[in-house]
């Protein structure tokens, strides 16, 4: 299964998603492309696959992309290649932006998507500024993209406010695990308990 996890920038997807890989297992996390520099704790291959522009746009002259979007100035991408990898004998999550989510939903309408809010505007500024990873300027332009992105949650199968991170983390596990015990996707394990019937 697909699961898309939206939000504004500073909401706490990584922080969620670092609770939720820790604790479930058979979820995999979709690592991007993006032109963005690497901010200091994030390593190559692990946050991101970091490209120069020239090469992210080979990528989509190729039609290497599920979906991408330009976010705050850099391109970011899903490359088919790390769906195929990563949704191999596991459920996969792709932390994107509400572009990409759009394009996902029309591309797997199967796909579970939720959308992360933070509890109010002014504690995600205060957060933005507190994970000291980005400059003031950098900042105001997320946070005016966020006063868009978040009346696009309509969109969205479930809605997470991340107040408490633990509650928030509970959340969107038992978005995974509901979503698991769906008939259509149990199907398989059902048929192995009701052909121990015949
Ligand atoms: P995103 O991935 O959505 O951009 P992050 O996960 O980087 O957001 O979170 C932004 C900042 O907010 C980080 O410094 C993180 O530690 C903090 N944070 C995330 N969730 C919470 C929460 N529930 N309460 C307090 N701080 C939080
Ligand atoms: P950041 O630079 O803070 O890591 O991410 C900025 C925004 O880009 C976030 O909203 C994040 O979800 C989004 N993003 C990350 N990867 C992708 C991607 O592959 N595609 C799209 N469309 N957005 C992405």
């Amino acid at each position: 299964m697909i699961f898309v996890v939206t939000g504004p920038s500073g909401s706490g997807k990584s922080t969620i998603l670092r609770c939720v890989f820790k604790d479930l297992r058979g979820v995999d996390f979709s690592v991007s492309h993006t032109t963005r520099p690497p901010r200091e704790s994030e390593r190559n291959g692990r946050e991101y696959h970091f490209v120069d522009e020239a090469e992210f746009k080979r990528m989509i002259g190729r039609q290497a992309f599920v979906e991408w979007a330009v976010v705050h100035g850099h391109y970011y991408g899903t490359s088919k290649a790390e769906i195929v990898l990563k949704s191999r004998g596991s459920d996969v999550i792709l932390d994107i932006d509400v572009q990409g989510a759009r394009q996902v939903r029309e591309r797997f309408p199967q796909a579970v998507s939720v959308f992360i809010l933070p509890p109010k505007f002014a504690e995600l500024k205060r957060r933005l500024r507190d994970r000291g990873e980005d400059d003031p300027a950098t900042i105001a332009l997320r946070l005016k993209t966020a006063r868009r992105e978040i009346r696009e949650y309509k969109s969205f199968d479930y809605v997470i406010i991340n107040d408490r991170l633990d509650r928030a983390v509970l959340e969107l596990e038992a978005v995974i695990l509901g979503a698991r015990c769906r008939t259509s996707v149990r199907r398989r394990g059902i048929k192995a308990v009701l052909d121990s019937f015949l």
